[in-house]
């Protein structure tokens, strides 16, 4: 059984009578217990509303979300107050996401005290306490605001507080996005060892293929509120199928200068459409460099080409035939 389902998920929003935001139109992938989903695409493509429908926090307007098996829009207040422990977030702006007027004591323990896990004080210190140390924070320090830290060391709050409830699967929304980069590595470090230290699952979201790359065992390419294509990770980087995935991996640069000189940059025309109305048939006709006829009326259907290797193309489905 999957940790996490996604199934055919679809989340609209309705701005009016008239306007509907078509954030996320039939998306369907599973995370495996102890892995790291590494969930990616441009913004406004749909991944950071796929981690809020995970959570809870945004009910789907078609299809199901099933953590261990369990239809989580369908649970009793019981079944999704034992839900909220299993999954917790991490946030792009830790600065954002953590109360200024708290103490990053106040802040971790807050959702210790609303699940009531420590009988007293003593026992909430001791918890947090060990939970600064994890995360490479000084407990001495647990009266400070968050002010008072860098923006690597507010991260690490966020990490302390996301771990407080013992979550089985953690939910890392552009984790590092913000940080500078000699900052990144050490956070990746980080939670690369929490996961083995306590078996963690990660839906770790970001914007390009880099950043996961190292990270994530498989990995899922969104565009425009669809998948367009989903593989482990070394089949992705090595066969992508997909001409967006094609498309977002020739933009990464190469390390090697002989290799770097070689690489063909495939450049997408125009912007990314709106998700009010977003294209018809192939939602990346439109800047697609290979779109044929067929690809501007018909919906391609997301297929497995190989083991564990799907995708939604029409080209891909024509040269299997
Ligand atoms: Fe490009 Fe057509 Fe494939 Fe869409 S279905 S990715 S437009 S070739
Ligand atoms: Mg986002």
């Amino acid at each position: 059984l999957p940790l996490v389902s996604v199934q055919a998920l679809k989340k609209h929003f309705f701005l009016n009578k008239h306007q509907t935001i078509k954030a996320l139109n039939g998306v369907s992938f599973e995370i495996h217990k102890g892995e790291t989903f590494g969930l990616v695409g441009e913004s406004g493509c749909g991944k950071s509303t796929v981690g809020r429908t995970i959570m809870g926090l945004y009910p789907p307007t078609a299809g199901q979300v099933y953590i261990h098996g369990k239809d989580i829009h369908q649970a009793s207040a019981q079944e999704n107050k034992i839900r909220q422990r299993q999954i917790q977030m991490i946030f792009q702006d830790p600065y954002a996401s953590l109360n200024p007027r708290a103490t990053i004591f106040e802040i971790i323990a807050e959702p210790l005290e609303i699940h009531r896990v420590h009988k007293n004080k003593n026992d909430l210190r001791q918890h947090i306490d060990s939970l600064l140390k994890e995360v490479g924070l000084n407990p001495a320090h647990a009266h400070r605001y968050p002010h008072e830290f860098s923006g690597g060391q507010r991260q690490r709050v966020g990490i302390a507080r996301a771990l407080a409830l013992e979550p089985d699967i953690i939910i890392a929304d552009e984790p590092i996005s913000a940080l500078d980069v000699s900052i990144q590595a050490q956070i990746v470090l980080l939670l690369q060892r929490l996961q083995q230290d306590k078996k963690l699952t990660y839906l770790f979201i970001a914007h390009d293929l880099a950043m996961v790359k190292y990270l994530s065992d498989r990995v899922g390419v969104m565009y425009l509120g669809q998948m367009a294509e989903l593989a482990s990770s070394h089949e992705l980087y090595t066969n992508p199928l997909h001409p967006y995935t094609q498309a977002l991996l020739s933009a990464i640069p190469v390390p090697d200068p002989d290799l770097e000189k070689k690489r063909q940059r495939i450049l997408l025309k125009g912007e990314l459409p709106s998700a009010i109305n977003p294209p018809a048939g192939c939602v990346f006709h439109t800047r697609c460099p290979q779109a044929q006829a067929i690809c501007r009326q018909q919906l391609p259907v997301w297929q497995e080409h190989a083991p564990g290797h799907f995708a939604a193309c029409h080209l891909i489905a024509e040269r299997n035939r």
